[in-house]
């Protein structure tokens, strides 16, 4: 039997959750070339099925490009109830299995398994157990990662998709990230990317390499030491589990440090309307906001900031939460990630708003339903997001 990790991170993420979630609602799509998005022509995709990722269909690409790229696409509306029901089971998954998960989008999470050695020795045991569960609970397959630290157990699950199972032994993290391609480091972007693989840098090992530094140094400044101490395998980011599970959240690492308002607000913005949104599904309102903020030295600022009265309504949270990201954006520095989450999280008292604007409200949720949040909007909002989205980095897998 392997001897007792120090400390050991456990990843999860399911395989293309909302293209998987269409399937399970209608199974004659099993094996079929689906995707979830808005309609043509301003609709986006969400969520691609490995189906049609051969053809280059990705999520946040604009819908009508997936069709060029994939005739043959079947194209399904969000169905954000059934995300939410199926988010529940795989919590109700994850808290049977650990004391305490971190929750970092619908269908990612992250546990610290160090304590649970006595009970579960084997990792690839543990692994597989919990993969058969959600299986058997959802109907969804996962792929699992364990690891030393939560960054490479999430590159592992990368790895190792779809249905995947990974598990890299301390000591051995250096090794399993030296061979692989530098964008697979969170916070590498395409132009990044591209900058160094000029240089002759394309392993995250050659990150490593002396000839190398005083030209990544340049390009990547002082981000080239986080890099670098993460291609030596140091990974030591703690979980943070949702004590109360009372908030939500989202956030994006960017392919670009920036610190423009203009860049920053509407994608805060955006996730507000989502997560507003859920709240009214859920029929729960927010008693306050965080905005979260990681600059270039990936250091993380935070502003939490309470409402008048708890809230559910976007164009109504809008301003407290505009103004509290001014105040946090510092004009010297430039931000890697940022993030919004809503908490105190309470049954939404009844009327929030009055009943002509509540009518409105459940208008606007029924055609999110149908087209997606990107499509629909309320209240006075810049257009021209869709352009700026498309810096957003994030793949939902
Ligand atoms: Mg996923």
């Amino acid at each position: 039997m392997a001897a007792r990790w120090s400390r050991q991170i456990l990843f999860g993420d399911i395989d293309a959750m909302f293209a998987s979630a269409a399937v399970l609602a209608d199974p004659s799509l099993a094996g079929k070339p689906v995707a979830v998005g808005g309609p043509p022509p301003r609709g986006i995709i969400a969520a691609a099925s490995y189906a049609v990722r051969r053809f280059g269909v990705r999520s946040a690409i604009p819908t009508i490009q997936a069709l060029r790229l994939c005739p043959q696409l079947i194209l399904v509306p969000p169905d954000r109830p059934l995300y939410q029901r199926l988010h529940r089971q795989l919590q109700e998954v994850t808290n049977r299995f650990f004391p305490e998960t971190e929750w970092t989008s619908i269908d990612e999470f992250y546990a610290d398994t160090t304590r649970l050695q006595t009970r579960h020795p084997d990792p690839r045991a543990l692994g597989r157990t919990l993969k058969a569960d959600i299986l058997h609970t959802t109907g969804l397959t996962c792929t699992i990662a364990l690891a030393s630290g939560k960054t490479v157990a999430k590159i592992a699950a990368d790895a190792h998709k779809p249905d995947g199972l990974a598990v890299i032994e301390p000591g051995a993290e250096a090794a399993f990230l030296a061979p692989l391609p530098i964008r697979s480091l969170p916070g590498m972007g395409p132009k990044s990317t591209e900058a160094i693989e000029r240089l002759g840098v394309h392993t995250v090992g050659d990150l490593l390499v002396s000839r190398f530094e005083p030209a990544l140094l340049r390009l990547l400044g002082t981000r080239l030491a986080a890099f670098q101490s993460l291609a030596r395998g140091i990974d030591s980011d703690p979980v943070v589990a949702d004590r109360e599970t009372k908030s939500v959240s989202h956030e994006t690492t960017f392919d670009e440090d920036t610190n423009d308002p203009n860049v920053l607000e509407p994608i805060i913005h955006g996730y507000l309307e989502t997560l507003a949104h859920d709240l009214r599904l859920e029929g729960l309102a927010a008693g306050s906001f965080t905005v979260k903020l990681k600059d270039s030295h990936f250091h993380i600022t935070t502003r939490q900031r309470k409402f008048p009265t708890p809230m559910n309504y976007d164009p109504d949270m809008w301003p407290d939460i505009r103004l509290a990201l001014g105040d946090l954006i510092q004009p010297r520095s430039r931000y890697r990630l940022v993030g919004l989450g809503l908490s105190d999280l309470v049954s939404a008292p009844e009327p929030l708003f009055d009943r002509r604007q509540r009518d409105a409200v459940a208008a606007l949720d029924r055609l999110i339903e149908r087209h997606g949040a990107g499509v629909v909007r309320l209240g006075a909002l810049p257009h021209g997001e869709e352009g700026k989205r498309k810096r957003i980095r994030r793949t939902p897998d």
